[in-house]
């Protein structure tokens, strides 16, 4: 028996990345897979197909995670297409790095939006069906900068501690319900998004990392994989780092 057979799983911006990772490992674990992503493009395809190929329906919808209106559309829409809805992965997020000096308004407000908000606008639209099946593992994206903060990422660091604080929030208010949520603050994972990152800054960072090397999404994914199974049906309200020591 697969760790995820017959469930269903909702991911945000899983067309690249930590979320594309996570999506192919449910699959492989038997979770059929509504995911969202920004643009349903050629990378949102392939998923279909490879996810596909494992026994599961995959689907692919475009869909701003930021967006009230938005999300509230996406959910109805996977509602009509899959049966039930048993476990959220809210993944999506971006970086707009700056020093506090020179970062603006927009730059904080746009990484609050697709970071922070998004989580909530996923939760409130999934919370009906989890809570009428008395069932639900919510898995929350934080990052380990959520935790210590981090030059240049005053933004990126508070929607990630956001996360963290509304995390046990939900897994206080819900955990009688048999719904369980948690977080995951990954470290360095080699991604679209740290491929931007200077060769120094990556090699700075290797160094301060016990493992010393980078994470790999499936790193993640396999963490994501436990906290989504009844491997970890008596934890909830945790944040789990998956950052090869580097917060120790
Ligand atoms: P990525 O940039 O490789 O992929 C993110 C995906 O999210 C992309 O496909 C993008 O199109 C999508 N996306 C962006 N905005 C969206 C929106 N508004 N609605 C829907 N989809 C949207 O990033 P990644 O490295 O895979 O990161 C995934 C998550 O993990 C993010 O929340 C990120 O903050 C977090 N994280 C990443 C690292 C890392 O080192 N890569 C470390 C800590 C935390």
């Amino acid at each position: 028996m697969k760790l995820l057979e017959g469930k269903t799983a909702v991911i945000t911006g899983a067309s690249r990345g930590i979320g594309r990772a996570i999506a192919l490992c449910f699959a492989e674990n038997g979770a059929h897979i509504a995911f969202s992503d920004l643009a349903y493009d050629e990378m949102a395809e392939s998923l279909e197909h490879e996810a596909g190929s494992f026994g599961v329906r995959c689907k692919g919808y475009a869909s701003d995670a930021g967006s009230w209106e938005a999300s509230e559309t996406f959910i109805r829409e996977v509602t009509a297409d899959f049966e039930h809805m048993d476990i959220l992965v809210n993944n999506a997020g971006i970086t707009r790095d700056n020093l506090l000096l020179r970062m603006n308004e927009n730059d904080w407000d746009l990484v609050m939006r697709v970071n922070l908000k998004s989580a909530f606008n996923l939760t409130k639209a999934v919370q009906g069906s989890m809570l009428k099946q008395r069932y639900g593992s919510i898995i929350n994206m934080s990052s380990v900068v959520g935790i210590s903060g981090n030059t240049g990422q005053s933004n990126y660091s508070a929607s990630k501690a956001g996360l963290i604080g509304f995390t046990k929030s939900v897994a206080q208010e819900m955990g009688s319900r048999g719904i369980r949520c948690n977080a995951i603050a990954p470290g360095f994972i080699e991604t679209e998004m740290t491929a931007k990152l200077t060769d120094e800054i990556r090699a700075q960072w290797i160094t301060s990392i016990p493992l010393r090397r980078g994470g790999l999404p499936a790193d993640v994914a396999h963490v994501a994989l436990f906290l989504a199974s009844d491997l970890s049906s008596y934890v909830t309200g945790q944040v789990i780092s998956v950052c090869g020591g580097m917060n120790t």
